[in-house]
């Protein structure tokens, strides 16, 4: 079978300590501090095995994630820029739809045929952090297309307790190929409604919500945020493609925070002034940018305000706490998707029609066209670039 394989060579920088645990692994922390010169190919590789409690999955659609192009980006010194936990060589693809072709032994709630969309943190069940509900912290993580091989293939196995069914997606969309696409929108959409909704716990209807950055992360909490009732939603993005589907999945006022910036004023300003001077009860950072996005949110919190920090950055942020007690406001972490009902309530949401994030895909690719697939979205003229089964 083919996969779209991503490799680098371990050459951790001068500065960063390797960990034992890391050396005897062979798993990077911090990415973009130990991965130089990565490669993409398209290559020939051997089916996987699939074990007792696994099932044989026939990806059909797969998203390309910012992490998959911050794999394959590089800073002057050759490093990779994604941050987080990576092993490679690794198939890619972690955002993604499939059709069951055969189920292993102690497989009991899946059948052939099935139609699902899957969870890409491979959360172990037993050490602390996941016996205690955390499963998006488990210290035993493995990570679908960053440490294990992922779905930009012609197969995936995939433990049957990380998939869920997508039958009820065709109703809504009307056929399987469209039901597949939205399926592949699960996982990003899950990692913002971990973030707003699980972690956070959400907002109260009829407050306003602000999102800093319009990828797919970014429009997902738009789509969510409105679904839930947000007064006005307020989002920032540079690109012109991407502001203009931020408006068509439900953001009421796009802001260019560059032309802010030249017209001498900042996004807190404009929050503050489209809220009445009230701020935003909800403030989502998708860009990535904290310390750039971060003193803007802090100062345009409304009253029991909350920062929901999704982006990924390997950078430090000044937070200035003194306005968090004025202001009786929080900042919550989140990674992940896993566990609190996450995925079934996604996919509720989209196949009743309260949020439809399909508008996003803007451009579609074959496996045999995976490399121009990614190389495209380095361009960052797409909302979701898609790789589908020929
Ligand atoms: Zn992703
Ligand atoms: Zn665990």
């Amino acid at each position: 079978m083919k996969g779209l394989v991503l490799t680098a060579q371990w050459d951790p920088r001068p500065d960063y300590h390797v960990s034992e645990w890391e050396r005897t692994t062979g798993k990077a922390v911090t990415g973009s501090s130990v991965w130089r010169r990565p490669r993409l190919s398209l290559e020939a590789l051997t089916e996987p095995a699939l074990g007792a409690n696994d099932v044989l999955l026939r990806p059909q659609a797969c998203g390309v994630c910012g992490s998959d192009v911050h794999f394959y980006e590089t800073d002057a010194q050759g490093y990779m820029l994604y941050p987080g936990l990576t092993k490679f060589p690794v198939v890619i693809g972690h955002e993604f739809s499939g059709e069951i072709v055969e189920v292993g032994a102690g497989v009991t709630e899946l059948v052939p045929g099935d139609m699902v969309t899957c969870e890409e943190m491979i959360w172990c069940g037993e050490c602390t952090p996941c016996r205690n509900g955390y499963p998006n912290q488990c210290l035993r993580l493995e990570e679908i297309g960053f440490t294990i091989n992922g779905a930009q293939s012609e197969y995936l196995a995939i433990g049957a307790k990380y998939c869920w069914k997508i039958k009820a997606l065709v109703e809504r969309y009307g056929t399987k190929e469209k039901a597949y696409e939205a399926g592949a929108l699960c996982e990003p959409t899950s990692v913002a409604y971990n973030a707003m909704f699980t972690r956070a716990e959400g907002f109260k209807p009829g407050g306003h919500v602000a999102v800093f950055g319009t990828g797919p992360i970014g429009f997902a909490a738009i789509a969510l945020a409105r679904a839930a009732g947000a007064a006005r939603i307020i989002a920032f993005e540079v690109a012109t493609v991407r502001q203009e589907l931020a408006r068509k999945v439900g953001a009421d006022v796009v802001l260019d925070p560059l032309a802010l910036e030249r017209q001498g004023t900042k996004p807190r300003d404009a929050i503050l002034e489209l809220t009445e001077g009230e701020g935003a009860a909800m403030l989502v950072e998708a860009a990535g940018a904290p310390p750039r996005t971060i003193p803007e949110m802090e100062a345009a919190m409304a009253v029991g305000g909350k920062i929901v920090m999704i982006g990924r950055a390997s950078e430090r942020a000044p937070v200035y706490l003194e306005h968090f007690q004025t202001h009786a406001a929080q900042i919550y972490g989140a990674q992940g998707h896993s566990g609190y009902g996450n995925f079934p309530n996604v996919i509720r949401l989209m196949a009743s029609g309260r949020i439809d994030l399909t508008p996003i895909i803007t451009s579609r690719f074959t496996l045999d066209q995976g490399v121009e697939a990614i190389e495209k979205a380095t361009r960052r003229e797409d909302g979701k670039v898609m790789i589908k089964a020929a």
